[in-house]
């Protein structure tokens, strides 16, 4: 069996920044787990077991990079921050199946790695993202096709919030429907700042998002939903027909979005943000054989 981890408390992670004079940058979103009761719940939600091949996005000083390298098969961690780079030698030097790949997740091609570290089977994400990309993260692995079998991943407590709503709420938008059409979101937990150094501002969670493995409504042009949707939570507070007709790229009518919306039995006043993602692809439908 692997070791065990280390880091995960205050004490070692001290010990750790002061060994290697460690400066945090606000820019990189750097705030390290030290509780590991929080470590612990990731790797137990994130049903993390020897077949698996993981992706840890961010891992800091290699705290929960220890927890994934003891319980997977292989872990690839993707660190941007270069002064990171010697500590992660460091501190995962006795595992023998991390590899830390040196880049900003943005510009790695995440279909390339799962191809090439697991044969391109569905890999497991686990991160406590760097909550000034969160959204992109998370899109770009849906959008780019990624195989992923479940996604766990720290956010702040408010964007955990965004993925798991409905209509209705004020924080229903284009996440929520996005995040909803891929995956099930399951919050796993709160965290407070005092688990993490240095402490954030915002209160956080733990979320699972596990994929579909069939979409749950059917969208015969996935691309146009999505413009859709981008559209009407653009323009909030107007009406759905008047968000869409003031999106130039889309080229749709008043005169359609309202003949639709009547085929559909909805009023033709109603907001983008009252329509459920169910409602949102029968829209696209309708709109797509208008328009074909
Ligand atoms: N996993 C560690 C932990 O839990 O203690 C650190 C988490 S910290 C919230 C986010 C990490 O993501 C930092 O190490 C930061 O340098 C890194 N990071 C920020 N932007 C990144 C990017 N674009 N690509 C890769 N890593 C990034």
């Amino acid at each position: 069996s692997r070791p065990l981890p280390t880091l995960g408390n205050p004490k070692n992670t001290i010990e750790v920044l002061n060994k290697y004079k460690f400066v945090f940058q606000k820019k990189f979103g750097q705030n390290f787990l030290i509780d590991e009761h929080v470590l612990g719940k990731i790797i137990r939600s994130a049903e993390i077991t020897e077949n698996d091949f993981v992706v840890e996005i961010g891992p800091g000083i290699g705290t929960l990079t220890q927890y994934l390298a003891s319980s997977a098969r292989e872990v690839a961690a993707i660190e941007i921050d270069d002064a990171l780079i010697p500590i992660l030698e460091d501190t995962l030097s006795v595992y023998d199946n991390v590899t830390v790949i040196h880049e900003d997740v943005l510009k790695v091609d995440l279909c390339k790695l799962a191809q090439e570290k697991n044969d391109g089977r569905p890999i497991k994400v686990v991160a406590n993202l760097p909550y000034y990309i969160t959204t992109p993260i998370i899109m770009g692995l849906f959008e780019n096709h990624v195989p992923v079998e479940s996604i766990t991943i720290m956010v702040q407590k408010e964007v955990a919030d965004r993925m798991k709503t409905g209509p209705g709420s004020k924080d229903y938008g284009a996440l929520s429907l996005a995040v909803q059409y891929y995956a099930k979101p399951e919050l796993v937990a709160n965290v407070p700042p005092n688990c993490f150094m240095p402490r954030p501002r915002v209160g956080s969670a733990v979320i699972r998002l596990t994929r579909h493995e069939a979409p749950p409504v059917q969208a015969a042009d996935e691309k146009l939903m999505f413009q859709l949707i981008r559209a009407s939570f653009n323009q909030r507070r107007k009406t759905l027909v008047n968000g869409l007709g003031n999106a130039p790229e889309l080229h749709i009518s008043k005169e359609v979005t309202t003949a639709v919306l009547e085929e559909m039995g909805l009023p033709a006043t109603i907001r983008g943000e009252a329509l459920t993602l169910e409602q949102f692809a029968e829209l696209s439908n309708r709109i797509g054989e208008k328009r074909a």
